[in-house]
């Protein structure tokens, strides 16, 4: 089993599946970036042989992001390797969504367990700020498409930016009581270029949490420890939204995660500066114990919790897209 030095258990891997992504949103990418040359990407069964390994060592789920996980060629056949695995419980994936009406319905096929869509905003002048693209109009007939495909709940994730669009706060979380929807807020982290965070531009999850409850009545629901958001319902019943404090209040004491980058580098924790090749392994001809002893590796140098709000805190060379968020 993988667990840390303070006791933490790791049953949850985010895979990311490609550092490409056809959108280029402020808070996650520069416009001009290099991408990781083809090479450097695990293949799918590189990605499926590690995750068959990391389910015997105890990750119970797995999520498959990026960049646009949905922009890697055939993502839906991972998807079916995966879902194959005995002992794992969950595929999911996050997505920006542009996809998914050519895409939702062989995903669920697949196996796919659910979906998350990222949109920060209804208005398209924002969403061209934000995306630097101009797809809302596609994004949301991805989010009717996953809904026609039969994924449910569907869980809708937005930044909320100081200034940039916390002014749609309670449009967003009206979106959970009229349509099938988990309606999240994420804390601005800075995983960005550089360029945009400060902590003026976050917006804390209590402020977020009282703006809602002041247009419609909120309780909250019992909350799982491990999992980064807090969950609240409309007190008449309809609707669910849930709020990620990653900034404000950081869960890093409950952590049970691990991340897989595309190139194949595992990381223990997304601030993190330290990364453990896997992919060397796998390509010098490794066994599956020494594949074992990569994560046990990542686990037992985690640390008790990101610095974000201390003095000295250093941003990770590698932004979220690369990462895999
Ligand atoms: N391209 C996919 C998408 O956008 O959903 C998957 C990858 S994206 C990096 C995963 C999630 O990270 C998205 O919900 C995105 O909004 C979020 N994200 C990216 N940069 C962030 C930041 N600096 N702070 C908070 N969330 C961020
Ligand atoms: Fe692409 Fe997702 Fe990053 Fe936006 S948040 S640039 S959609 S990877």
């Amino acid at each position: 089993m993988l667990v840390d030095r303070f006791g933490r258990r790791a049953r949850k891997l985010r895979i990311s599946v490609t550092d490409r992504c056809n959108f280029r949103c402020v808070y996650c990418m520069p416009e001009d970036v290099a991408f990781m040359d083809r090479e450097e990407l695990l293949t799918f069964e590189e990605i499926e042989r590690v995750t068959r390994v990391a389910v015997r060592l105890g990750i119970e789920k797995v999520r498959l992001t990026g960049g646009e996980p949905l922009a890697r060629r055939d993502v839906e056949r991972l998807v079916e390797r995966l879902a194959a695995i005995p002992g794992l419980r969950s595929v999911s994936m996050t997505t920006n969504g542009y996809f998914l009406p050519a895409k939702a319905a062989a995903l669920k096929r697949a196996g796919l367990n659910g979906l998350n869509i990222s949109l920060d905003t209804l208005d398209p002048d924002r969403f061209l700020l934000l995306t630097r693209r101009d797809y809302l109009r596609e994004v949301l007939a991805g989010l009717d498409a996953a809904l026609a495909a039969g994924f449910a709940p569907i869980k809708v994730n937005m930044v909320v930016m100081r200034g940039y669009n916390d002014d749609e706060v309670e449009t967003f979380a009206l979106l959970a009581r009229t349509r099938p929807l988990v309606v999240r807020f994420i804390e601005f982290m800075p995983l960005d270029n550089g360029n945009v965070w400060n902590e003026r531009l976050v917006v804390p999850a209590r402020e977020i949490i009282e703006r809602i409850a002041s247009v419609a009545p909120l309780e909250p629901l019992e909350h799982d420890p491990s999992e980064p958001a807090r969950r609240w319902r409309f007190r008449d019943g309809q609707g669910e939204i849930g709020v990620i404090a990653s900034v404000t209040e950081p869960f890093c004491a409950h952590c049970d995660r691990l991340r897989l980058t595309a190139d194949g580098k595992i990381r223990n924790c997304l601030f993190g500066l330290d990364e453990y090749d896997v992919r060397a392994v796998l390509r010098g001809g490794g066994s599956d114990e020494d594949i074992a002893a990569v994560f046990q590796e990542a686990v037992a140098n985690k640390w008790a919790g990101h610095l974000i709000n201390r003095a000295g805190f250093v941003k990770p060379e590698r932004t979220m897209h690369a990462i895999g968020g």
